[in-house]
């Protein structure tokens, strides 16, 4: 049940797809030197496998104590937060001006896997207090700032998203939590539930973004503000002061995530919580996605996190289980299990799943340091654009495959996968949340639809398949005919994923319910087109080094044979995708009384 980084795989996805020694150049991001870099992956590491990794299945046993509005969290966890938060891993990519290390987002993103990889009921809690940080350094006034961000950054106190309400899931706009104007602050009353990390034993404040309604409000996500309701109130030299009128009610039961706390909060029994409006009122919203966004792309990371520490497992148990002689040999003994083609098969889809949504999820990392960061305006825009575009795809597809592949690992341990103690059976229940939370897999999908294709018309689209094909031209044109012979399938996939588009695109304009219904096999086609060019860009690069001679070997033979059977397994699932888009009218043609 260890974990253990994968830095060079790691490293490799950030130099070669993200591309973190141009962003290192951009004003900014100077101090991302290779040596930090290294220093920054080997020490994260290091925390990951030796101190957070041990926790995960004592946390998932353990859960957690409830008493009198009051969570304990799980023996070992309240130590490695204080660990975690004085080493400084807390202020990553954040502004310095607010004690913040203005790391690159790539960067983060990358050590943001091996805290979910190793143990990811201990990493929601920074998960989440990261958009916070994030939209509080977009939105929050200076003295908000001051006093709530510097605390946010540094770790000394967490933050949490609060939106759901019983009535009001993935239609965020249903929410009717209260707030009333009162002075210089708001006074807000309601229900959230399903708050992570809403109470916890971490720290002596939490600060809770929530979402509410003023009384004339517009009705829908237009009458939505956004509250920062701290869970004690701050006194004027900083510290946490009185009590403020909020508390967790209960603690939700859950398949998997035993040791993240989630909360039923009730906002102002006695008289209303108070709450400081962040940005205007009723536009809320606008705020809101700015958190949701970084938490989206974070969680898609915990897709890939999660199936990477599944396929670890899976492999060590592989090579130690003994069952029946390998096919073909003469040897009459049993062998290990990694010797049979069926178990082989399930290790390279969980492999070259894992890599190819690393690649994804980096460049979406990436992209949004170039649209902070880059000099040049068109670039930022152009980056700003495909950053959005590619979000929802890390986050509905990186978390449906890490779903897939996690049950690919308990698989892979036959028997034993399905028995606790082995612990795979864990990470495919943690994994279950990931294509529900921040937005399900069916809300991702729209989003992809209407926000990042309809409304530019499919600009931002066909310039990152125009993107693809031109790399996919290099590797046609290599020398190296295990990486050539990878171009042929892809482009015809890349092709297909541009007619799909277009003919979403007109079928959008005409027909939205045939349109919504081909959405998701929309964002599944789009993922696994871009899980491709990336493996076949890897390929490109990997036999490069081989050539050159530089660097391990057997590591890049591997990618080279990575990207082969991603092209051979995985990538033809493309073609079903487009048939599926193709044949979206009989979705919907059953009555509801049907059913
Ligand atoms: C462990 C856990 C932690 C969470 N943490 C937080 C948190 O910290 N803060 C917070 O605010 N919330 C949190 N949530 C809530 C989470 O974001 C919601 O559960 C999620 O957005 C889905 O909402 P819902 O549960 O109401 O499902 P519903 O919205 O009722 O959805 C049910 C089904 O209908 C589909 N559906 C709904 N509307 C549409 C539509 N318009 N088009 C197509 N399909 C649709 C969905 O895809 C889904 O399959 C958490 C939930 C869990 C379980």
């Amino acid at each position: 049940m260890t974990y253990t980084a994968p830095l060079d795989d790691m490293r490799f996805v950030l130099d070669e797809i993200a591309g973190l020694s141009e962003i290192a150049g951009m004003p900014g991001y100077e101090d991302a030197t290779p040596d930090l870099v290294d220093a920054v992956l080997g020490e994260a590491g290091r925390l990951a496998n030796e101190v957070l990794a041990p926790l995960n299945h004592s946390g998932d046993r353990e859960g957690l104590g409830f008493e009198n509005g009051v969570v304990r969290t799980p023996k070992g966890f309240r130590e490695a937060y204080q660990q975690y938060v004085e080493s400084g891993w807390n202020s990553l990519p954040f502004d310095p001006d607010y004690g913040g290390q203005g790391l690159p987002w790539a960067l983060s993103t990358a050590v943001t896997e091996m805290w979910n990889a190793a143990n990811m009921s201990f990493a929601l809690c920074p998960l989440l207090n990261q958009g916070a940080v994030d939209l509080l350094e977009t939105h929050a006034t200076e003295e908000q700032k001051q006093t709530y961000l510097t605390k946010l950054i540094s770790g000394e106190w967490t933050g949490t998203m609060n939106l759901t309400e019983p009535q009001a899931g993935s239609d965020v706009g249903a929410l009717k939590t209260k707030a009333e104007r009162n002075g210089d602050h708001y006074l807000i009353t309601g229900q959230k539930i399903y708050i992570t990390w809403g109470e916890h034993d971490y720290t002596d404040n939490i600060v809770h973004l929530v979402l509410a309604r003023l009384p004339d409000a517009p009705a829908g996500t237009k009458g939505i503000s956004l509250f920062i309701v701290p869970k004690f109130l701050v006194n004027a030299d900083g510290t946490a002061g009185p009590r403020n009128d909020l508390r967790c009610v209960s603690l939700e039961h859950k398949l998997g995530v035993h040791a993240s706390p989630t909360c039923v909060m009730a906002y102002g029994d006695n008289g209303g919580a108070v709450g400081y409006l962040v940005g205007e009122e009723n536009n809320g919203m606008a705020c809101m996605f700015t958190m949701m966004n970084n938490a989206r792309l974070a969680v898609g990371m915990q897709g890939v996190a999660i199936a990477d520490r599944a396929y670890q497992q899976a492999t060590a148990f592989a090579r130690d289980r003994v069952q029946s002689r390998a096919i073909g040999s003469s040897d009459p003994k049993a062998t290990a299990i990694i010797q049979h083609p069926d178990v082989r098969r399930m290790l390279m889809t969980m492999r070259a799943g894992t890599e190819a949504m690393r690649c994804i999820a980096y460049l979406n990392a990436a992209e949004i340091d170039r649209a902070h960061r880059h000099p040049d305006a068109t670039v930022r825009a152009k980056s700003d654009a495909r950053a959005n575009l590619l979000t929802p795809i890390t986050k509905g597809w990186a978390t449906e495959l890490g779903c897939n592949l996690t049950s690919l690992g308990v698989q892979i341990h036959g028997g034993m996968g399905f028995i606790e103690e082995t612990g795979a059976a864990q990470h495919y229940r943690d994994a279950r949340i990931l294509p529900i939370y921040e937005g399900t897999t069916g809300i991702q999908a729209l989003d992809l639809l209407t926000r990042k294709l309809l409304r530019d018309g499919g600009e931002t689209a066909r310039g990152l398949i125009e993107e693809m094909l031109e790399t996919l031209a290099q590797v046609s044109a290599s020398e190296d005919t295990r990486v050539s012979t990878l171009a042929a399938p892809t482009i015809e996939q890349i092709r297909s994923l541009a007619k799909s588009t277009e003919s979403l695109l007109k079928t959008g304009a005409e027909d939205m319910v045939t349109a919504a219904a081909a959405a998701t096999p929309y964002l599944n086609l789009f993922g696994t087109v871009v899980g491709g060019w990336l493996l076949c860009k890897s390929a490109l690069t990997a036999s490069a080094k081989l050539a050159s001679g530089e660097g391990n070997s057997l590591f890049y033979d591997a990618k080279i044979k990575t990207a082969r059977f991603y092209l051979d397994n995985i990538l033809p699932q493309a073609s079903g995708y487009a048939a599926a888009i193709e044949g979206a009218e009989s979705v919907m043609a059953m009555d509801e009384a049907q059913f």
